[in-house]
């Protein structure tokens, strides 16, 4: 990092998250409009209070009963995603054995490949991206809709972070099933998700990681159990209600702290 942080900032946790943002941008790996989507989520970090809730929780444990059910998991990977949370994406990969797939909204190889680079350099391990076949997400023109025919196109359930509504939107209707990280429950990624863990990518990553060691020692019929009674709108209902509560608190009392 170019300059050092003072660990005792009140805001220490989304300046690091800031640095390790305009790094990546500077190498590449993250585009302009990264940086914008990042401020959009930070905006819905500060209303949720910047810490991971219940109902992140209960999303979290849906996602991760899916990952030891599931035939073909995938944890599908951006730059943003990437440039915050790699040490994260890796420990996951450990945990679920799932295959990373790079795949970016605004697409180059040569951005694709920087991904992969610095996804590896973090110690993970299965990335598809550069080298694997190609195919569409049926519906999605232009280079946003390339997926690995290996990866994401033959996966029953995918995990993705910070993503493009459209894309997201496109996934559930070709079948898959999709956990989204999104701080923003109002996006229409977290609208359309068929899982929707409204928390920051770091925090959400942990989640899944800390929920797939928990439930891994239960049979199928306990996992088959939590994802039938896991319902998305109660869950998203009680995002909107969390910040209800908190602007509800601020407007009475004109202070949080
Ligand atoms: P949509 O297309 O889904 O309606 P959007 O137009 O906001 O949403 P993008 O800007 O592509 O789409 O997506 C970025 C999404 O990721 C936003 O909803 C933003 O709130 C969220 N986001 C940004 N940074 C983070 C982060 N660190 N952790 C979790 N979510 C994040």
């Amino acid at each position: 990092m170019e300059f050092e942080i003072p660990r005792s900032h009140p805001r220490y946790h989304s300046l690091v998250a800031r640095e390790k943002l305009v790094e990546a941008f500077k190498k590449g790996v993250v585009v302009p409009q990264g940086l914008i989507a990042h401020g959009r989520g930070e905006c819905f970090d500060y209303l949720l209070g910047e810490r991971s809730h219940d109902f992140a929780v209960e999303a979290a444990r849906a996602a991760a009963a899916w990952f030891l059910l599931a035939r073909r998991p995938v944890i599908s990977v951006n730059g943003n995603y990437a440039a915050l949370a790699a040490e994260e994406i890796r420990e996951l990969q450990e945990v679920t054995g799932a295959p990373v797939e790079v795949n970016i909204f605004y697409r180059t190889e040569e951005r694709v490949r920087l991904i992969e680079e610095e996804l590896r350099a973090a110690g993970v391990r299965k990335v598809l991206g550069s080298g694997c076949e190609k195919t569409r997400v049926p519906g999605l023109e232009s280079p946003r809709g390339i997926v690995c025919r290996d990866g994401i196109a033959s996966a029953d359930f995918v995990l993705l972070a910070i993503e493009d509504g459209d894309r997201t939107e496109a996934l559930v209707r070709w079948g898959k099933t999709v956990a989204a990280i999104d701080l923003n429950p109002f996006s229409r990624t977290a609208q359309k998700a068929s899982i929707t863990i409204v928390d920051e990518a770091v925090r959400a990553t942990k989640l899944i990681v800390r929920e797939v060691e928990r439930l891994r020692s239960l049979d199928k019929s306990n996992l088959k159990q939590i994802i039938s009674s896991y319902d998305n709108k109660k869950v998203l209902a009680r995002a909107f209600k969390a910040i209800m509560e908190r602007l509800k608190e601020a407007a009475e009392k004109g202070s949080l702290i």
